[in-house]
């Protein structure tokens, strides 16, 4: 990584909507990072899928037993990966428009601020998900290129089922991370967020999401690809 030659210790920041985004979207990336004796850490900003629970069957226990397995799995996830410290705050899910905007903004800075990083990987600024939208929103609000900014390289990832649900299909990656020595451990990693995976032919099922890294991977000749935009580099 250039800002290791320029001297600035790299570390990174996932900031995600929802518990998974950040595997679906880095995982194997962040462990092969992790690998080289980088740090990383996780910012959730959703503690769940709190829509998907909410019909009338469903008590306010069950809704947060199913939130109780659903954080469990995410720290399982992050141990998987390497994660050094995964955080959350507590937006609602599927709601992030009905938060007053600066109330995420200053939740961001405040996570930027303690963990000072130099990398930042979130959502995708075309994401069908609306909280998607809002949260790369929020983060370009929150890592404002000042003087004193540690973030000195923003990447957008894709999540399936929500990058490639809009229209036009628009993704249009121009970095791409060649994740073959890790990649076990990202599919070991979605394992353990089992209530959130599904069968495939679903865009979050395991087979799809192999299938989508040999897809990158053909591009640029490697195996087992994630593909990132890039979206601010400042060196
Ligand atoms: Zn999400």
């Amino acid at each position: 990584m250039t800002i290791a030659q320029a001297g600035i210790k790299p570390r990174i920041l996932v900031i995600a909507a929802h518990p998974d985004d950040e595997i679906l979207g880095c995982g194997a990336t962040l462990a092969r990072y992790i690998r080289r004796g980088i740090e990383a850490h996780g910012f959730i900003l959703g503690k769940g899928k709190s829509s998907r629970f909410a019909n009338p069957g469903n008590s306010a226990e069950t809704i947060q037993k199913e939130q109780d397995i659903l954080l469990e799995e995410a720290h399982k996830a992050a141990s998987i990966i390497g994660i050094s410290r995964l955080s959350f705050a507590d937006f609602p899910d599927q709601r992030y428009d009905s938060v007053p905007f600066l109330e995420i903004v200053q939740r961001i800075e405040d996570m930027v601020e303690q963990v000072k990083p130099s990398i930042v990987f979130t959502h995708y600024r075309r994401d069908l998900n609306l909280d998607h939208r809002i949260t790369l929103k929020a983060v370009l609000t929150a890592v404002r290129p000042l003087p004193e900014q540690s973030v000195r390289h923003i990447y957008s990832f894709e999540v399936p089922s929500s990058t490639e649900w809009n229209v036009p299909l628009s993704f249009s990656p121009n970095v791409f991370i060649d994740v073959k020595e890790t990649f076990d451990q990202k599919l070991a990693a979605l394992q353990a967020y089992e209530s959130e995976m599904r069968e495939y032919p679903h865009p979050r099922s395991m087979r799809a999401i192999e299938i989508i890294a040999r897809r990158w991977g053909t591009i640029v000749g490697k195996e087992l690809v994630e593909a990132f935009e890039l979206v601010r580099e400042i060196k």
